[in-house]
């Protein structure tokens, strides 16, 4: 199914050449002065699109779950007051019409709600009929097509300002980032649906601020349209995601810093060398599915053999060595361990099947 988009009448200024496009404001709507102070901290740096979450969802109960509806009036005033756009998180029906009521301008479908169909569709039934852009962040597990659904879902529901925010996805034990980036899925995402606006939320990604201009670079580096930034008058106060949180001021140098590179570039010199090096890529690229199918040929061969002489298909400590060697190897060429093995498990996997389906032919 392809997803229509009406990206010409984007509520907010969408400029392509004009990146990033930013959303700012707190973690949490928390108190009346809160909210105000972070709008006008904002307002005055040129920001124009406010984020604030309403109803927070939290990983544990009784902490801070969002002030509820009774912090819509507070987004209503910084509309009002500041001629700022307002942006907040809706997870089931009730909030989308709480969140119309007060002219909330763009909603957001958290990652744990893009992770599961019942609650995009709730939420796409009710919005059915009316014209708001909704921002869809990844689901919390890594499933390019579980993200793509809820684009469908919402987009049958007539949505067409549409856009994806890329925030990290959830891996079990310690790891560098709070939600790891693998930027490979926003990746597949824009190459499924090329004209998909996609931003990059670095808060949810870091969950620590120090890190926050490191990741917001790279996002641009990919080209990528967008950031979300979670944004705080007084961030170590926060009543949610504290240590991810920032001040206006600080978001503002953030963005001073960041070294904005074009996609294409008008220089026909300077494409002629760069397609030059992408054909000396394509070539290699030949070269490598040429030798990876003829290893495989010899693998139906080792199949045969071990077919005839009835021995086990995995061999362990022929795949140790093997794998070893390959990163010992690989070293030496300037090639990390990790993608080796990368590298290494996805050919014996596809050796190992290759074998399989010789044995029960
Ligand atoms: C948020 O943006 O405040 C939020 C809860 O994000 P996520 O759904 O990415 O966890
Ligand atoms: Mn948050």
């Amino acid at each position: 199914m392809s997803i229509q988009l009406d990206l010409e009448q984007f509520v907010f200024e969408r400029v392509p050449d004009k990146r990033p496009l930013v959303l700012a404001g707190p973690c949490s709507a928390e108190t009346e002065e809160q909210v105000m102070e972070t709008a006008h901290q904002l307002k005055e740096r040129g920001f124009k699109i406010y984020r604030a979450g309403i109803w927070k969802p939290r990983t544990r109960p009784n902490t801070f779950e969002g002030v509820g509806k009774k912090g819509l009036p507070w987004l209503k005033r910084v509309k009002e007051e500041l001629g700022m756009y307002t942006a907040t998180e809706v997870a089931n029906a009730n909030h989308v019409f709480e969140a119309l009521k007060y002219g909330v301008d763009i909603f957001w479908l958290g990652a744990r709600t893009t992770a599961n169909p019942f609650a995009v569709q709730e939420i796409a039934d009710a919005l059915n009929g009316v014209e708001i852009p909704v921002l869809i962040k990844n689901p919390v597990n890594p499933d390019v097509e579980l993200w793509i659904g809820a684009f469908e879902r919402i987009n049958q529901a007539g949505i067409k300002k549409l856009a994806a925010i890329h925030r990290g996805f959830s891996t079990y034990g310690k790891s560098f980032y709070r939600n790891d980036p693998h930027w490979q899925i926003p990746i597949e995402l824009k190459r499924q649906i090329p004209d998909l606006p996609l931003l990059t939320d670095p808060s949810h990604i870091c969950g620590d601020r120090d890190l926050l201009f490191e990741v917001s670079q790279k996002a641009m580096d990919l080209n990528f349209e967008g950031l979300i930034v979670e944004t705080h008058c007084n961030p170590d106060k926060a009543l949610s995601d504290a240590s991810q949180q920032i001040t206006p001021e600080s978001l503002k140098q953030l963005l001073s810093k960041l070294v904005l590179r074009k996609a294409n570039i008008d220089n026909a010199v300077i494409m002629q060398s760069l397609d030059d090096l992408r054909n000396q890529i394509d070539t290699f690229d030949d070269r490598l599915m040429e030798i990876i199918g003829n290893r495989m040929k010899v693998a139906d061969k080792i199949g045969v053999y071990k077919k005839k002489n009835n021995i086990t298909i995995l061999q362990s400590t022929r795949w140790n060595e093997l794998l070893n060697q390959r990163i010992q190897n690989g070293e030496k060429k300037g090639l990390s361990e990790d993608f080796i093995i990368k590298v290494f498990r996805a050919i014996h996997q596809e050796s190992i099947n290759h074998q399989t389906k010789v044995m029960n032919e």
